[in-house]
Parts: structure tokens; C-alpha cells; sequence
């Protein structure tokens, strides 16, 4: 008799207590390439559904958290990559930033195949309006204002949304960015035109104090400077076009099978205690690639997920120059900030280095933060009140932003 209730109690102690363990999609340690891994499902409240003590990973609208056993094996792994990878990130947030306020933040409800749009007064836009596919965001808390009928209010802690994947044709996305040839040839440009511009502003003086020494027309060098100009500008224009050198035929990216996109999204909601995550600005993504970086480990971020994504990578020592483009909005996403931010970490060391872009964020705003005036202003002032010595400190990173073209 004993026996077999000792037997029960162990048999419950074991269930109650045993972490699931699920297989996870994951970077290699050190490395681009993805493997499919068994790991710990920690924190979970339960042991048949992705319901954590931080986390819960539902479908599209749904509240229930998806069952370990649901038919739909691929969203099984998907979720259980999600779950993982984002208790791995507030892991990073506790232990490794030492963001004890983490603590308090209430539980993330993140969503998986999610194509509404989000709505701030209602949590979800209409069904019919532009669904939305390959991308993921996180949205603030927010309720459904009083005067909506009762049988639609809703409110509702931060959350992450994943949006399905979708493969779509790459010629009809219009615009994806420079290919590398391009941007190879606007790093060359830019010296080039400074040197063309020079050349020419030196003529003008020669032309206008020292005529005399002067052996050629003006209009002689106009047309050389203007020519070299001309051809640059043609050939950049040309090398737009060798764009389908460059890219699939098809663009697809199942953002919840890039662990990365979980790091960066759950860096948004950290940040937004003081970077709103009203939109997306060059600041405050490159804020939150910057610590998806720093957990990533390796030099390129976001980069091709065999199968499930062959977007574009970002890397974080990119090491192209400012010009006042990086500023626009519609280039939100370019992997410009973010290598603004590592070379910060480069030259404090990483430690100083996060200390310093984390406690940044005091002094940035989403709405009104440029690249060269907001953010480089903040780097300064929180290297004030975290550098090892902020004097000498203050001094390299005004050499680094020179260097970058500052
Ligand atoms: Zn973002």
C-alpha cells in the first residue's frame, strides 16, 4: 500500500516537475547555419501547451496557448523555437544586462500567423484590411476606448506578433534596397564626388585669383569634372538593374523560425520603457538590432534560414559612411545603426559597450531622434554616467563617429 502511494507521489512530483523538452530551431554556437535542436522548455506552467510563467504562443487571434500536440507539426516546432528562443532572450535581459525591471514586466502574449494589422484603440484592424505577411513586430498594451459595444472591448499587455509567410515574386516588391554592387559603388561614390567637388572648387579659385597661371578654358575642366561625375552616376544607376543577379526569384521570410527576430522584438518591448514602439524609425530599430546582435553572436544577423527565409542579412560591421539617406524613415530597416552601435561596443569593450547603448535609450526619443544629432548625443551622455572614464572614453567615440563619416 505504501508503496504504490509513494510510487504516485513520485509519479506526480516527476510530472509536475519535469521541463518538456521539444525540438528547437537554432543557429549553430558561432555560426549562420540553422539545426533543429531538442531543448528545455523552461518557466512553463503547464506540460501539453506552450503557457509560461512569461510567454504564452497562441494562434492568430485565439488566447488558448497552442497544445504541444496539435496536428500541425511545423507550427509546433515553430512555436516551441519561439518559446525558446525568447525565454533564452529575457534570460540575457536579467542576467547578462542585469535589468532587474524586467521582473515586473507583465506576461507576453505572442501571437503566430497573425496577418491583421494592428489597431491601437481596437487590438486588431479589420479582417479585410491589407493583410500583412513575412514580418513580426511588438505592440504596446493598450484597451478598446469606453464608448466601444461591449461585446468588443479588449485589452491587452505587450505582445509579439509573427506574420505568416507568404512567398512573393521579388519583381513585384518593387524596391528592396541596394544590391551589393550598388552599395559598393556608394562607398566609392561619395569620396569620389568630395574629390571631383574639390578639384573643382579649386579651379573656380584659380580661375577667379590666378587667371593667368590658368592653361585651359574653365569650361574645358567643367566638362572633365562634370563628365567623371556623370559616368559614376551611370554607372550606379546601371548596376540597380543587375539586381536579379543578386536575388531569388522569390522573397519569403517566416519570421518566427529567425531567432534573431525574436531577440530583436523582445528588445523593443525592454527599450519601450522609454523608445515608444509607435513605428519605426533608423533609431529605434537599429536600438533593438543592436542587442538582437549582441545575443546572436555572430557577425550577420537575420541571415537565410534554410527553407523558411532568404532575406537579406544584416551585418553589424557594415562599413559604409553616413550620409544624412541613413536619417529616412524608409530605411529603417538598413543595417547602417546598427553598425553605428557596434563600433561603439568595439571601442568600449563589450561590457562598457552594452552598458552604454542600453542606458542611451534615456536620452532618445522614437519620434524625434536623429542618427547624427539624437543618437550619437546620447551615446555621449550615457558614456557621462557609465564609461570606465568617461573624459578618455568621450574622446575614441568622437574619433569612431568621425570615422563613420560624422
Ligand atoms: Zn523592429
Amino acid at each position: 500500500m505504501n508503496t504504490i502511494i509513494l510510487i504516485c507521489l513520485a509519479f506526480s512530483f516527476n510530472t509536475l516537475f519535469a521541463t518538456p523538452v521539444l525540438d528547437t530551431l537554432v543557429r549553430r554556437e558561432g555560426s549562420v547555419r540553422t539545426i533543429i535542436k531538442k531543448n528545455e522548455m523552461i518557466h512553463l506552467l503547464g506540460n501539453d501547451s506552450f503557457d509560461g510563467k512569461y510567454f504564452k504562443i497562441v494562434l492568430k487571434k485565439s488566447n488558448e496557448a497552442i497544445s504541444f500536440h496539435d496536428p500541425d507539426k511545423n507550427l509546433v516546432l515553430k512555436a516551441a523555437s519561439v518559446y525558446y528562443h525568447l525565454n533564452k532572450s529575457r534570460e540575457f535581459w536579467m542576467k547578462d544586462m542585469q535589468f532587474a525591471k524586467i521582473q515586473e514586466m507583465p506576461k507576453i502574449t505572442v501571437r503566430l500567423e497573425l496577418t491583421n494589422q494592428f489597431d491601437e484603440f481596437g487590438h486588431f484592424a479589420n479582417d479585410n484590411r491589407a493583410p500583412q505577411f513575412n514580418n513580426a513586430l511588438s505592440i504596446p498594451s493598450g484597451q478598446t476606448p469606453d464608448w466601444v459595444p461591449e461585446d468588443r472591448r479588449d485589452s491587452w499587455n505587450n505582445e509579439i506578433w509573427f506574420r505568416p509567410v507568404k512567398k512573393i515574386l521579388t519583381k513585384d516588391l518593387g524596391n528592396l534596397g541596394p544590391n551589393p554592387m550598388t552599395v559598393a559603388l556608394q562607398a566609392l561614390q561619395n569620396p569620389l564626388i568630395d574629390y571631383i567637388q574639390n578639384q573643382f572648387n579649386v579651379r573656380l579659385m584659380e580661375e577667379f585669383f590666378y587667371p593667368s597661371y590658368v592653361n585651359r578654358p574653365l569650361h574645358e575642366d567643367l566638362i572633365r569634372y562634370a563628365g567623371t561625375y556623370a559616368l559614376m552616376k551611370l554607372i550606379l544607376h546601371g548596376s540597380k538593374y543587375a539586381d536579379r543577379l543578386f536575388l531569388d526569384k522569390y522573397y519569403y521570410l517566416d519570421a518566427a523560425f529567425v531567432p534573431e527576430i525574436a531577440y530583436h522584438e523582445f528588445a523593443h518591448i525592454v527599450l519601450s520603457d522609454r523608445l515608444e514602439m509607435s513605428h519605426s524609425t533608423p533609431v529605434n530599430e537599429g536600438m533593438a538590432d543592436y542587442f538582437a546582435a549582441v545575443q546572436s553572436r555572430t557577425r550577420k544577423i537575420y541571415a537565410r534560414v534554410k527553407g523558411h527565409s532568404n532575406s537579406r542579412y544584416k551585418d553589424r560591421d557594415e562599413k559604409k559612411k553616413y550620409t544624412h539617406w541613413d536619417e529616412a524613415t524608409r530605411l529603417a530597416t538598413s543595417d547602417f545603426t546598427l553598425s553605428v552601435l557596434w563600433d561603439v561596443r568595439e571601442v568600449l569593450g563589450e561590457n562598457y559597450g552594452d552598458k552604454v547603448v542600453f542606458h542611451a535609450r534615456h536620452f532618445l526619443e522614437t519620434k524625434s531622434s536623429t542618427i547624427s544629432e539624437g543618437l550619437l548625443r546620447a551615446i555621449l551622455y550615457a558614456c557621462e554616467e557609465k564609461c570606465e572614464f568617461p573624459r578618455r572614453d568621450k574622446l575614441i567615440l568622437y574619433e569612431t563617429f568621425s570615422k563613420k563619416g560624422f
